[in-house]
């Protein structure tokens, strides 16, 4: 967009706020219309009227903002005028909407005080992102306390609580053997491995010296948990994925492995035949909003002599305030369901190639800029380079004194650092954006084989950071709100008639995607 606007563009002037939590911080309707029209007579912008909103933006269906779309269809404005973006969309639906019109040239300005927007592919991207709920990319504090957590593991330190036979030392922030506790749990692996005990003499053993006090299921329950933890010989699990530890080993792998070995040959023990309940935690209750668990049936068939054990998904029902009727669901109905929702995500190949390709040219594109600009400064900085040898020749020359070349000294090295600081933060700055773009169109052009694959926990993984926490499971069906920037995968008005593209602008290429017809 230009940053002169043409008066022949007229605008609308939007307001919006809510009764949401999401909304509370912001400037009240008087306040934002006020600091809007002032916005306004600044920018030269001309307003055809002022719209006032007081509903929540998390869904779509607003009247006054769907009633100024269609006006800006018609053309009736060109431009709107808001306080951020997200006075305009909280939802993907109506940010797509918006970014559409943008591409499609309906809408020539968007202006935001608070926000500075520009119709590049960055600026779109940064669009959608600011469109988002879930401020994807942007420093929400749960998304810091993930990456530290990832540094954490990335480091081979555990984030979590230390098992039994270790303890978390508050001080150092580190994981460390209890010496009281460890011996306890070497001579379970050691009995264990002769093959001469059952789990639930394995429960008797721990609670014997203490270290369990629940009724015999989940006794035995802690036993095998023990018994099959990596951590123990110092590998550990973290969001199903197995990491090198830091931690002292307690039992060598040699014995780990002995004790695997048992599960493995009692293939009828109860251990053996307890499956994995992988999607526990992921999904809420859509009735009464309380987690989803999973639970184990078995059943025998008389006629074949065969067992078969079963999971299914429920609602923990742990609402005091309401009863719940939710059915149960079957895991692999579940898991089919959640790979369905995944595909709606999942980026083509083929775009995904051309969005790497132009985000390369992207990157060219920058460096070039870049290196204009740094040899620029290099100039500059031969020229204060010159003029800090000629102060100290006329210091030495005695033409000047003491105090005065130490005080112009100090104001040329003062400038010689700002530029070479001005330097490096562009080179920094100016490419920021793609490395994350580029590792998400990846992870985006990835989902189809993830979903479809026979990997679960690489589906777990991929499903919380493309949904969240925003999977809810109601009368055995399984919904979720993609966040952002995957919203946008999925966001695009299905009328929309599909044809290969040959501009390829970032966000609406992103955004066309979604266009495909869903398989
Ligand atoms: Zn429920």
């Amino acid at each position: 967009m230009n940053s002169i606007i043409n008066p022949s563009h007229p605008f609308f002037l939007y307001a919006r706020k809510s009764t949401d939590v999401e909304d509370m911080q912001i400037l009240s309707i008087e306040s934002q219309l006020a600091e809007l029209r002032e916005y306004a007579a600044r920018e030269n912008i001309s307003i055809v009227e002022e719209l006032v909103e007081k509903q929540s933006a998390k869904i779509p269906g607003r009247p006054v903002f769907n009633g100024m779309i269609d006006r800006i269809e018609k053309g009736e404005a060109s431009g709107i005028v808001s306080w951020h973006p997200d006075r305009l969309a909280r939802n993907s639906v109506d940010g797509g909407r918006l970014i559409y019109l943008v591409d499609t040239g309906a809408i020539k300005f968007l202006k935001f005080p608070q926000f500075w927007f520009e119709s590049t592919p960055q600026g779109k991207f940064m669009l959608t992102i600011a469109f988002g709920q879930s401020k994807y990319f942007v420093d929400s504090l749960a998304e810091n306390t993930r990456r530290g957590l990832r540094q954490k593991v990335r480091r081979g330190e555990f984030p979590s609580k230390a098992p039994p036979g270790y303890l978390n030392d508050s001080r150092t922030k580190t994981i460390v053997i209890d010496k009281r506790r460890a011996p306890i749990i070497k001579e379970l692996y050691e009995k264990f491995a002769t093959g001469r005990y059952t789990l639930y003499d394995m429960a008797v053993f721990l609670s014997q010296h203490g270290m369990t006090t629940s009724g015999g299921k989940i006794m035995r329950d802690k036993a095998s948990w023990i018994l099959s933890n990596p951590f123990y010989y110092g590998h550990f699990r973290y969001t199903g994925e197995i990491h090198e530890g830091t931690h002292e080993p307690l039992v060598p792998k040699k014995l780990f492995d002995a004790v695997q070995e048992i599960w493995k040959k009692r293939s009828h023990s109860w251990h053996e035949e307890r499956p994995v309940k992988l999607y526990t935690g992921l999904f809420r209750c859509g009735e009464c909003g309380m987690m989803i668990t999973a639970e184990v049936k078995k059943k025998f068939y008389p006629t074949t002599n065969h067992r078969a054990t079963y999971v299914y998904y429920r609602c923990t029902k742990k609402s005091k305030d309401r009863k719940c009727f939710q059915p149960f669901i079957r895991e692999e109905e579940l898991d089919r369901q959640l790979s369905n929702m995944m595909q709606t995500v999942s980026l083509r190949q083929d775009w995904a190639a051309k969005m790497l390709e132009k985000l390369d040219g992207e990157k060219a594109d920058a460096a070039h800029t870049c290196q204009a600009f740094v040899a620029e400064k290099q100039k500059e900085i031969i020229i204060l380079n010159g003029k800090l040898q000629r102060l100290l020749d006329s210091y030495l020359d005695q033409d000047i004194d003491r105090d005065d070349y130490r005080t112009r000294k100090a104001t040329l090295l003062s400038e010689k650092k700002t530029l070479e600081e001005s330097v490096t933060r562009l080179q920094q700055t100016q490419t920021a954006w793609l490395e994350p773009m580029r590792a998400w169109v990846k992870e985006a052009s990835g989902v189809d084989e993830i979903a479809r694959g026979e990997d679960k926990n690489a589906k777990k993984v991929l499903a919380l950071k493309i949904f969240g926490s925003n999977l809810t499971l109601s009368h055995k069906i399984a919904r979720g709100d993609a966040r952002e920037p995957w919203a946008a995968l999925c966001a695009a008005p299905t009328s929309r008639k599909m044809e290969p593209l040959v501009r390829i602008e970032l966000t609406s290429t992103v955004y066309d995607t979604a266009a495909l017809p869903l398989s």
